[in-house]
């Protein structure tokens, strides 16, 4: 019997449990923290070995392979001993990719991928397919590879999970951008960060497709360096293309195999230009899987948004607020101050991953009336706008943030929180930071 051993007990490294020990490993599941409540009783459950609190190696180096969470650096001991006696150490992707001939629509970049991927698993659902959505997203793709039957698969991957994926092919790969992040992950090397995005399309041939923003200059420029077999199909918010999406007099145009299909951009569910990227890279998607151009239209127009992501919250006394909690780096941020249409109370901050404020500058003269930080340490902060926007406070929770917006905000303005920021300082994790900022407004 080969031993499959699973670094890391969350949702992806006991998914690959379930899956392994169903295809006959004997498996072994190590983490060095602690094991959550919910994925003890599930390993338990399953007569799982597992342990927590440590690594005992004795074990784990005698592994065939080794399934390693996203959330281990490479950079770990164990990870590098393994890597010197060639072991194998892959991703949950890798691994549970072997086990199901279903069609992969695989999206991944540096910001966007839930938003895109819960897009495209809707147009798809809506077609009547037999889809399941996996990746960073609920269960993972492991447990329903052993537990479900689908035929077609939407994954989030983040960079994380690609960097252990080698002969795992995606049908339908989507690159949506890429700027600066988890630098720290890769040596501080914005190349090593790119290969690692890139890897999205390894494997492919030109049966397969690429869809990518060809707005993004990094992307572009590796474009032009690379050799891609995939069969291209970017989306632009600005060029004519002839294959692909476009947008032209504030239509969406998207050609596939030469056929053209139309849509306004006032009738998408999802507002904002990062939005209208999305929903190209959806609708291309869709229309190469050949969905009808109605299913796609009227999916990509009654999708609910999703939580946390430039989500309207209350309107009261005619200022309206909107939780972006998961906007955690500048990017994200500025595109949701490039999507307002009121005079803004921005709420921002929080742990920083080494922000370069100075690409929001101009957005901030534009749109910004006022700036609370909602950080321990808002020095920074203070430092890029201070000179630039006159009214600014410190909070110290989302009830004072709250507080003050309300107190600085006129009717016709809109409060954002769009940090910039990860949460950590003063919330648990970007989920809480935004349900206390929506329990704080609906209390006012
Ligand atoms: P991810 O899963 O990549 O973190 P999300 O869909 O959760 O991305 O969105 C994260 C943040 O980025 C949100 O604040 C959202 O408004 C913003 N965002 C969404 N799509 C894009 C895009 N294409 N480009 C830049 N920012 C985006």
């Amino acid at each position: 019997m080969k031993l499959l051993v699973v670094l890391g007990a969350g949702e992806s490294g006991v998914g690959t449990a379930i899956l392994a020990q169903k295809k006959g490993f004997e498996v072994f599941v190590s983490d060095s923290g602690v094991v959550a409540q919910e994925y003890r009783d599930v390993l338990t459950n399953y007569d799982i070995n597992w342990e927590e609190g440590k690594h005992s190696e004795h074990k784990i180096l005698q592994a065939d392979e080794v399934v390693k969470s996203p959330g281990i650096p490479e950079s770990v001991p164990l990870v590098k001993k393994l890597r010197d006696l060639n072991i194998s150490v892959i991703s949950e992707i890798e691994f549970a990719g072997r086990y199901t001939k279903a069609t992969t629509i695989c999206v991944t970049g540096s910001n966007g991928k839930t938003t895109t991927a819960m897009l495209t698993f809707h147009v798809l659902k809506k077609a009547g397919l037999n889809v399941g959505l996996a990746g960073n997203i609920g269960a993972s793709f492991a447990k329903q590879v052993a537990e479900e039957d689908f035929d077609y698969y939407v994954l989030e991957l983040s960079s994380f999970q690609l960097d252990g994926m080698f002969q795992f092919k995606a049908d339908i790969a989507m690159l949506l951008n890429i700027t600066p992040d988890h630098l720290d992950r890769y040596d501080n090397k914005m190349q090593n960060y790119i290969d690692a995005k890139f890897r999205i399309i390894q494997n492919q041939t030109s049966a397969d497709v690429l869809i990518y923003n060809s707005d993004d200059p990094i992307i572009q420029d590796e474009m032009g360096k690379r050799k891609v077999q995939s069969t291209c199909l970017p989306f632009s918010l600005d060029k004519e293309l002839n294959a692909g999406a476009f947008i032209k007099n504030e239509e969406i145009i998207t050609i596939i195999n030469n056929q053209q299909t139309k849509m306004s951009v006032h009738d998408l569910a999802l507002q904002g230009k990062h939005n209208q990227s999305n929903s190209m890279a959806a609708g291309i998607a869709g229309r190469v899987l050949e969905i009808r151009k109605e299913i796609i239209r009227e999916s990509l127009s009654d999708f609910q948004n999703i939580e946390h992501r430039l989500e309207f919250v209350a309107r009261v006394h005619g200022i309206e607020f909107i939780n972006d909690s998961k906007a955690t780096n500048v990017n994200s941020t500025w595109y949701a101050l490039e999507s307002m249409q009121n005079p803004t109370i921005w709420i921002v901050g929080g742990v920083d991953k080494g922000n370069d404020y100075s690409e929001l500058e101009d957005l901030i003269r534009q749109k910004v009336v006022g700036i609370v930080c909602l950080g321990k340490d808002n020095k920074k902060i203070h430092n890029a706008f201070g000179n630039i926007v006159e009214n600014m406070v410190d909070a110290g929770s989302a009830n004072e943030a709250v507080a003050l917006a309300y107190r600085m905000a006129e009717k016709g303005h809109s409060v954002l929180m769009s940090p910039a920021c990860a949460s950590f300082d003063l919330f648990e994790n970007y989920e809480d930071r935004g349900n206390q900022f929506k329990r704080a407004v609906r209390a006012l």
